[in-house]
Parts: C-alpha cells; structure tokens; sequence
C-alpha cells in the first residue's frame, strides 16, 4: 500500500483518486473545490485541509490541475510540496501543462531531493472513470519504473517516452491530433446535414471504414444530439492549442493545420463556448455556414 496524496480532484482527478482508493492505496486529496472533498470521503478517501497536509505523509503525490499556473503554485507555494513533501517523494505531475514548467518543476525539485515525472493523459473522462487512459511519461527511467504500478491502476497504455518533458511534447501531438478530428468530423455533420442527408446514419457508416476513429465511436450520437455537456472544456482545449504551437515553435516546425485548429479552437471560446465540451467546436463549424 502507497500513501498518495492528491491534489486537483475535478474531472479527471476525482475517478482516478477513487481508483487508487479501490486498489488498496490510502489516498489523501485536496481540492480548492469543497465539494471534490466530499465525494473523495464518499469514495473512501481522505480529504485534507490543504496542500500541505495532504502531501505531508505521502509516499507518491499526484497532481491533476488545470494549467501551468495552478501547478507551480501547487508544487512552489510555501504550502506547497516542494515545502512540505518528505525527501524521495515522487511527484507525478498528470495535468497537460507547457514542457518547459515540467523542466523547471523537475530541476526545482531535485535540488530538495523530490523524484518528478510528467505523466499526462489521454483518453477523457470515460478514459478515467474506465481506468483506460493513456499515460505519456517523462523522466527518469528510474522513477518511471516505480510509479508504474500506480499507474498501472489507472491507464492501459503506460509508456515511459523520454526524459523529462517528453510527456508533455507528446500530449500536445496528441492534442493537435484530437483538435484536428472534432474539426473534421464537425465538418463532415454540417455537410452531411446541408445536404439532407441523416447525419446519424452517414457517421454510422463512417465509423465502420477508414475514418474510424476513438472520437467517431465515442461522440458521434452526442455531436449529432449536440449534446455538449463537458467531458473536456473548450477553455482546456485553447490551453493546449497554444502549448501545441509553442512546442512546435520551439522545435522550429510549421504545423499549417495546428495554426488553423488552433484558430477554430479560439474561436469557440471567444463565441462564449469555453466551458463546453470540445465537440461543440461544432458549433463554430456551424456558424462558418450560416447555420446554428
Ligand atoms: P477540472 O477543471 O475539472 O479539474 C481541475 C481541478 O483542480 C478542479 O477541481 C479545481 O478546483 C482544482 N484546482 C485548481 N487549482 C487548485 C489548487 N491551487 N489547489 C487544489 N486544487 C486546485 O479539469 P480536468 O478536466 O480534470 O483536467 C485536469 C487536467 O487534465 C488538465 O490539465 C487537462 O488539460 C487534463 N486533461 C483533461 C481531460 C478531460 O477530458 N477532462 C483529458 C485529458 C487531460
């Protein structure tokens, strides 16, 4: 059994906090949210007063926030775990944040002896609430090893993908890739709608040949119903648009269709959609044709 704090219990976090509970794991969260806190005791967890108590006796801490800002306040705050944490902790940071605030957090913390992988998600909230993410993960070939088995609760595909950062570089490729499908499968229910055609019953036969995809098969009846209750914001989704075409800057490549994914994203927030799920990029779709 792992003590494991866990800090960031929205989302994402709240059914991964409760599978490590299942799994045997003593699980001490905090959430700025007090009702997180109430449904980690329901899960059988134990809620703490904040960061400091809940990373204090852990062995392993666990980070699920929404961005850069929040993490480094989370991990550099005199409440936080670079403060509070026993030396040869293990902090693993699962949130989707810029590679460069995982390189930072990992030098910060060696210096205090705390162990860091960045190990970011794939898979949605049907992904955590199955324990079937994906977990990219960068660091220490070492560390990896150890934090696999906690990982192991809560993914089924955990892949240790090179050192520090690494982890973040290929969530934002999967992002852009993501981003990229919405957009299209968006395109292809206003076509198919403009055209009199049974948007159900085209994307059906969509998803049985070469255009299958995870998002087709999850989210075609949802899209076509727009249903849009979030799932993963809009708002979250900007964020990693934008880590997306830093990285690429960064690594002095043109990613053309990044750029315009990235726009469409952009402008579904700035048409007030931020806090919907990231199908509704449908909803820009649909305007770009007078529809909607
Ligand atoms: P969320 O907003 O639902 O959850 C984040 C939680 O962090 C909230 O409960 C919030 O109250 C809490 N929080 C914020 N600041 C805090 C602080 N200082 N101390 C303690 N708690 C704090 O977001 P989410 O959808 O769970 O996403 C979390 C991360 O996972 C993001 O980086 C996101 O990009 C990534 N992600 C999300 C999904 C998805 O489908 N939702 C999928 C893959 C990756």
């Amino acid at each position: 059994m792992t003590t494991v704090g866990f800090i960031g219990l929205g989302i994402m976090g709240s059914p991964m906090a409760a599978h490590l509970v299942n799994a045997g794991h003593e699980v001490v969260g905090f959430d700025v949210v007090p009702e997180s806190l109430t449904k980690l005791a329901e899960a059988g967890g134990k809620p703490a007063a904040s960061v400091a108590e809940a990373v204090a006796g852990a062995d392993v801490v666990i980070t699920m926030l929404p961005n850069h800002p929040h993490v480094e306040s989370v991990v550099f705050g005199d409440d936080g775990v670079l403060q509070n944490a026993k030396e040869g902790t293990l902090l693993i940071d699962m949130s989707t944040i810029r590679p460069e605030s995982s390189l930072a957090i990992a030098e910060a913390a060696k210096a205090k002896g705390i162990r860091v992988l960045d190990a970011p998600v794939s898979g949605g909230e049907a992904g955590a609430k199955n324990a079937a993410l994906s977990i990219m993960v960068g660091g220490d070939a070492a560390d990896f090893e150890a934090a696999k088995p906690i990982l192991d609760v809560l993914g089924k595909t955990v892949v240790h993908v090179g050192p520090h950062s690494a982890g973040q570089v290929v969530k934002a490729a999967n992002q852009l890739v993501v981003g990229g499908t919405y957009a299209l499968v968006a395109e292809a229910i206003v076509l198919l709608e403009a055209s009199g055609v049974d948007a159900k019953t085209g994307l059906d036969v969509l998803a049985g040949g070469l255009a299958a995809s995870r998002i087709l098969d999850l989210k075609r009846d949802s899209m076509v119903a727009r249903q849009f209750q979030p799932g993963f914001r809009i708002d979250l989704h900007h964020k990693d648009m934008g880590i997306a075409l830093a990285a690429a800057r960064q690594a002095d490549v043109s990613l053309p269709v990044t750029g315009l994914i990235a726009q469409l994203v952009a402008a579904a927030r700035a048409m007030g959609h931020g806090s919907l799920d990231h199908s509704a990029l449908l909803k820009v779709t649909e305007q770009l044709s007078g529809r909607g």
